[in-house]
């Protein structure tokens, strides 16, 4: 198996990997740093997460129970994995999308099916029922947002699934904040229902590690089991309920960071370069007159860092940006106007539908 990789250059730019460009407010550093000078260090940290589960329960209107928390929502994918997944079972994606589904799901030992998205990237309710009628899976995943390419799920898609599907239905919402709508509504007692969340994008706590899903609470019961033993230390747990009581600040950010998106889509439609529709903090894009990689190359130049997944199945030639502050979306506006709009140097990127420069 291959690794999965994020490349990290030293860029005064760094757009890649769909972080929150500000950091928490600084009451929340102050704060934080008062609830960590009352904290019991010889003792384990409270195993059942009680109060930051009821904190998030508040915020969702639903019943403590149905919370389930963990070191980032890669974590909590994971144990949804490990209790539902494994030798002899079948997990779905619609590709191309996060690519961790996949992999972590194979590291449990289970058969990955991959669904296929259009040319456009949408998801065709005829291939949803194929992959379910196909290959009957026990996990099927869905990200909406979906990432790396932007797209929110229409509601239908999500009700399909759960209509059709045989086994558990997991929407990953790591972005739904800068979405218009969430599967958190869906969830109820009946149905194999999970949405998973993260602290890292809207939160600005990336650094934290800190994500969560809300399902149905025989469900949370079972990963209760899977999970190991303290798995949530004690700083974490109220790290996350202090960022909690800065619901306002971060909705601010998030109206802000959806503004910069637009103005940012809206200007990359001005370039030769095609453009598809984000709900999320990040854009996918595709260099027409020029190859992907070498763009990619030609914005590190200028110390600006994206996301290169020009070579990676299905994104043939495409970059992704993060949404960014309003001077580093800017910056990179800017240079990549400068790059796209000049002509490529003899023989090095002339053919754009290839994956790699051609030499
Ligand atoms: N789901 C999706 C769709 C993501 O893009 C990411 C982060 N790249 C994650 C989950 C994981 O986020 P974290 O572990 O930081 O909560």
């Amino acid at each position: 198996m291959e690794g999965y990789h994020s490349k990290q250059v030293d860029v005064d730019v760094r757009l890649n990997t769909n972080e929150s460009p500000f950091p928490p407010p600084d009451g929340f550093r102050d704060a934080l740093a008062t609830e960590i000078s009352r904290v019991d260090w010889h003792r384990y940290p409270d195993r059942a997460v009680t109060a930051l589960r009821n904190d998030i329960a508040a915020l969702h209107d639903v019943d403590a129970a149905q919370v389930f928390v963990a070191n980032g929502s890669n974590e909590v994918l994971q144990t949804v994995l490990l209790a539902y997944a494994g030798p002899g079972r079948t997990v779905a994606t619609f590709e191309p999308t996060y690519q961790m589904h996949a992999q972590i799901a194979r590291v449990t030992g289970a058969t990955v099916v991959e669904g296929e998205r259009g040319d456009d990237f949408t998801l065709a309710p005829a291939e949803i029922d194929r992959v379910l009628v196909e290959h009957q899976p026990h996990v099927v995943f869905l990200t909406s947002p979906n990432n790396p390419t932007g797209l929110v799920e229409p509601r239908e898609r999500v009700e399909q699934l759960l209509a059709e599907a045989p086994g558990l239905v997991v929407v990953d919402e790591a972005y739904s904040q800068f979405a218009e709508w969430s599967a958190i509504d869906m969830v109820d007692e009946t149905r194999p229902l999970v949405v998973t969340r993260t602290f890292s994008k809207t939160w600005s706590m990336a650094g934290a590690r800190l994500g969560y899903l809300v399902g149905p609470t025989w469900l949370v019961a079972e990963l209760e089991k899977v999970v190991l033993p303290y798995h949530l230390d004690v700083v974490k747990q109220l790290a996350g309920r202090v960022a909690l009581r800065f619901v306002d600040e971060m909705n601010e950010r998030v109206a802000m960071l959806v503004a910069e998106r637009d103005r940012m889509s809206a200007a990359l439609r001005e370039l030769p370069v095609d453009v598809f529709d984000s709900g999320a903090n990040f854009i996918l894009f595709r260099p027409t007159a020029r190859s992907g990689a070498v763009v990619w190359q030609e914005l590190v130049d200028r110390s600006i860092l994206v996301r290169d997944c020009s070579g990676w199945p299905r994104l043939e030639n495409c970059l992704r940006v993060t949404v960014g502050t309003p001077d580093e979306n800017s910056r990179f506006l800017t240079a990549l106007a400068d790059i796209v709009r000049s002509q490529p140097v003899s023989g090095t990127d002339c053919d754009p539908t290839a994956r790699k420069p051609i030499t």
